[in-house]
C-alpha cells in the first residue's frame, strides 16, 4: 500500500478534490489527477499508476473509452480500474465491467470505507505489485 500511485480521473473539480482529500487520509499514496479520459490515458502512459479511479462520464474521452484503450496496452491490460458510476444508472455498472473496469462504486460516494476496501483489495492483486 505504501507509496502506491493512484490516478483519479474525474471531470468534476469538486468531486476530484474530495477524492484527493479522502485518498490522502487512506494511506501514503502518490496521487495523480486527470480531468478527462484522454488526459488520464496520457498521464497513465507516462506515470504507470498502480490503480485508476475512473469517472465514466467525462468530456473529450469518457471513462468507458479510456478503459477500453487502456486494456489494449501491455502495461494497462491488468491494471485495476475502479469506475465511478452514476447511482441512478444501473446500466452504468454493466457497461463499466463490459468496458474492462475491474470494479465500480456509485456516485455520490456515501461510504468511503467501502472505497478504501476496494482500493486495498485491488492494489494487493495489482500486477505491478
Ligand atoms: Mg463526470
Amino acid at each position: 500500500m505504501e507509496g502506491k500511485t493512484i490516478l483519479i480521473a474525474e471531470d468534476n473539480e469538486d468531486t476530484r478534490e474530495i477524492l484527493l482529500y479522502r485518498l490522502k487520509t487512506m494511506g501514503n499514496f502518490q496521487i495523480l489527477l486527470a480531468s478527462n479520459g484522454k488526459e488520464a490515458l496520457e498521464i497513465a502512459t507516462q506515470s504507470k499508476p498502480d490503480l485508476i479511479i475512473m469517472d465514466l462520464k467525462m468530456p473529450v474521452m469518457d471513462g468507458w473509452e479510456a478503459t477500453m484503450a487502456l486494456r489494449q496496452t501491455a502495461w494497462g491490460k491488468d491494471l485495476p480500474v475502479i469506475a465511478l458510476t452514476a447511482q441512478a444508472m444501473e446500466k452504468d455498472e454493466e457497461k463499466a465491467l463490459a468496458a474492462g473496469c475491474t470494479d465500480y462504486i456509485p456516485k455520490p460516494i456515501m461510504d468511503y470505507g467501502i472505497l478504501k476496501q476496494k482500493i486495498e483489495r485491488h492494489l494487493k492483486q495489482s500486477p505491478v505489485g
